[in-house]
């Protein structure tokens, strides 16, 4: 039996929008190079080279000093990018007011990260997968679990957080059933604005989490059997890349 493959992004596409999920999940299309996407890739990259540094040298200092030669790495991997970024300058700058924001928010000199870009994965049941990267998780000495995620964006609104910390519930759901441990703290950090968002996940927090997951990868299996995958126009559609080809424009 083939597995239907769950991720945080991909869970988003479907509540979102099915027809997108479609493109990006079952078709899987080429898209185009976000600018946006691709300042989150580096800002990402560089506080996770950031905790190989020994811990006196995690500086704002030192950290604006390895940002050229990941940036260069970056365009190494897509040439595409320098001719997308108009202004060298003004996206450097953009990216080290993101990791100043950073230092404000934490100080890495003074603990250890466990695992950076860890992918966790459990089967959800015997036909649904599901898996996601963690940004960061920190494990005390005293045993505790912290995971961390960064957000270049800013905090949602209020009323919104809920939704925000779905995707840490999905993977602090996946250490508890794999690991036996429930994480201690979940945290999401948004450079954007230089908000913090943290909670505390509780067992029924978790099991609420599987029973939302079991309830998206049923309609996920029913768009597969009945290939019906409605689009839902939204803002995000100024920046989907299939608006072109997408039965909501089209037809
Ligand atoms: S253009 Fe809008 S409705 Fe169409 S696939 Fe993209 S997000 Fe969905």
């Amino acid at each position: 039996m083939s597995k239907v493959r769950l991720s945080p992004s991909r869970i988003s596409d479907f509540n979102n929008c099915p027809q997108l999920y479609k493109y990006r999940a079952i078709d899987q299309l080429p898209e185009k190079i976000s600018v946006d996407a691709e300042r989150g890739t580096l800002v990402h990259s560089i506080l996770h080279d950031l905790f190989d540094s020994p811990a006196l040298e995690r500086t704002l200092h030192k950290t604006l000093e390895i940002l050229p030669d990941i940036w260069e790495k970056q365009l190494a991997e897509k040439p595409e990018l320098r001719t997308l970024i108009s202004d060298e300058k003004e996206w450097s700058d953009r990216v080290a007011s993101l990791l100043s924001t950073y230092f404000l928010l934490e100080e890495p000199e003074t603990f250890e990260a466990t695992s950076r870009e860890i992918h966790v994965e459990m089967d959800l049941r015997d036909d649904v997968y599901l898996h996601g990267y963690v940004d960061r998780l920190d494990v005390a000495p005293t045993g505790e679990v912290r995971i961390v995620d960064y957000k270049t964006g800013k905090a949602p609104k209020p009323g919104w957080e809920e939704k925000a910390l779905f995707q840490l519930r999905i993977y602090a759901l996946i250490y508890w059933r794999t690991q036996g441990v429930m994480p201690k703290l979940l945290q999401l950090l948004y450079l954007g604005d230089g908000k913090v968002l943290k909670n505390t996940p509780t067992e029924a927090d978790l099991i609420g989490a599987e029973k939302s997951l079991m309830v998206i990868a049923d309609q996920i299996l029913l768009a597969l059997t009945t290939d019906e995958w409605k689009p839902k126009p939204s803002r995000l559609c100024d920046w989907c890349s299939f608006k072109e080809i997408c039965p909501a424009f089209t037809t």
